[in-house]
């Protein structure tokens, strides 16, 4: 049997069974141990982070004053390291087209009714130009897997075509990639197009159960599947994203297997991931969620997010339109730093008037346009960011997490939000959201520390007015 080895690159070692099962018996034994609970979150609160049985043991507390001193610490660990930033993204569908079988997504290939679509390099101008005419500057590819219809130089054509559009004085300045594993030289050719993050879910930690889920296609291949992010990085790409897919097996096994991933890529690498997406199972064309018995509560969902923030304080955190605007709402506060808007999960989608459901990957809970969510969000007091400054400016991996860890990153993130904000407002809001957020710049431009950024700040949002685009720090 495999041993526990965080800085294994073999699968069954630095995800290992055994010390998960291990892990979930200690939170278990010990999830009313009032006295321990209490040394992790003062540990916590040196906002190290924690291991992944610390973070267990948390996640399995059910004394109901320790649970909301769990909740107060996540939210100012939030508070301390983004502000009251949230950045803001959209997917991109580029192909339904798959070869897998995996049980839970509607494009399995064994789903003979769903309309199969691959977007020409024209559709995806389209696309590109209906997302920026909405204020985007941040996507995430999508695609299933494969080789026939979405090779890799397909992606790489859609990914040019994506940076090359500049419809009136919009842009997309980072595309993030969320396909399937694949090859440490496809992951450089990926790397070398420019992309930000390279997005990959785990589905599922508990390796028989995956095997199970993703029956047929190369997906069905466990280590392959569970060891891409060390390939990527060997690639070249030093900003990677994890996540599982919550209800597909069980929540407290995710969890574990989840921060150990992180532990695993931080021992090895020397930076941990860029972000952690936590994505719900839903509803899908002939996909029906109650189907996979493991679905969590709201409230444990929140739950998670919660003991996340506090495990990983430096990665971000990332939640879809797969949840409603009431659990957004709560998870923000809690954790996530990124969110998208607007989303339309269908290939072609965002061309089209009403939101089309026959390409759709899954169904959208927060059906709201992108100036809606916005308006949303400055309402209950943050700011949304389009700021995709760091790729851009080289600040990625490890130089990432250095400046991140000692809190020089604020210095960027904060000004950059609130020019980036300018644009939106300037080019796509409505005037409600003008109002709101011209106010909310006003007040946020005093919580900018130095008086000489604050000083180039006003300076440059004078020239947003005027016409100019795109400064950041
Ligand atoms: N095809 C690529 C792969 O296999 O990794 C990635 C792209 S896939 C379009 C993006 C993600 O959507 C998957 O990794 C999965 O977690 C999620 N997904 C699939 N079916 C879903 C469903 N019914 N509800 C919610 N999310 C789903």
């Amino acid at each position: 049997m495999a041993n526990y080895n965080p800085k294994s690159l073999k699968a069954e070692e630095f995800i290992n069974h055994q010390e998960i099962l291990d892990t979930l018996a200690y939170a278990e034994t010990h999830k009313n141990d009032l006295k321990l609970i209490d040394e992790i979150l003062e540990k916590a609160k040196e906002r190290k982070g924690l291991s992944h049985r610390e973070a267990s043991v948390l996640l399995a507390c059910e004394n109901e004053e320790k649970t909301k001193e769990i909740y107060d610490l996540a939210e100012q660990i939030k508070k301390d390291f983004y502000g009251n930033r949230i950045v803001m993204f959209a997917p991109l569908y580029l192909s339904n087209y798959c070869v897998n079988g995996c049980l839970y997504c509607p494009y399995h290939a064994k789903n003979k009714h769903i309309p199969r679509k691959k977007l020409t390099q024209e559709e995806v101008a389209n696309e590109v130009i209906a997302l920026q005419d909405m204020g985007h500057k941040r996507l995430a590819i999508e695609a299933g897997e494969d080789p026939v219809h979405n090779p890799i130089e397909y992606i790489l054509d859609c990914i040019k075509t994506i940076y090359s559009i500049k419809h009136k004085n919009g842009a997309i300045r980072r595309v993030n990639v969320n396909i399937a594993a694949t090859t440490v030289e496809n992951y450089r050719k990926l790397k070398d197009a420019g992309i930000g993050t390279y997005i990959l879910f785990q589905e599922t930690y508990h390796k028989k159960n995956y095997e199970i889920l993703h029956p047929t296609g190369p997906k069905h291949n466990y280590d392959y599947h569970t060891e891409a992010m060390d390939r990527a990085m060997e690639g070249g790409i030093d900003d990677v994203g994890i996540g599982v897919l919550f209800g597909l097996d069980k929540y407290r096994y995710e969890f574990a297997g989840l921060l150990m991933h992180a532990e695993h890529l931080e021992a090895v690498h020397g930076v941990g991931p860029h972000t952690i997406s936590v994505p719900r199972v839903k509803k899908a064309d002939d996909i029906d969620p109650t189907e996979f018995d493991n679905s969590l509560s709201d409230e444990m969902f929140c739950k998670i997010a919660a003991c996340i923030r506090i495990a990983v304080p430096y990665t971000g955190m990332i939640v879809s339109t797969r949840e409603t605007p009431e659990v957004r709402e709560q998870i923000i506060r809690l954790g996530v730093s990124q969110i998208s808007g607007g989303s339309r999960t269908s290939v072609g989608g965002y061309c089209e008037q009403e939101r089309p459901h026959d390409t759709e990957q899954f169904d959208v809970s927060d059906n709201r346009t992108l100036d809606e969510v916005v308006n949303w969000l400055m309402r209950a007091g943050y700011i949304p960011s389009f700021c995709t400054a760091c790729y851009r400016e080289g600040r990625t991996g490890d130089r990432f997490m250095s400046l991140c860890k000692s809190g020089q990153i604020q210095n960027c993130c904060h000004p950059n939000a609130l020019m980036t904000l300018k644009e939106f407002l300037m080019d796509y809001a409505s005037e409600d959201t003008r109002k709101i957020g011209e106010a909310m710049i006003e007040k946020e431009i005093d919580n900018i520390g130095k008086e000489k950024v604050k000083d180039i700040v006003r300076e440059r949002l004078v020239k947003i007015a005027d016409g100019d685009r795109d400064f950041r720090f």
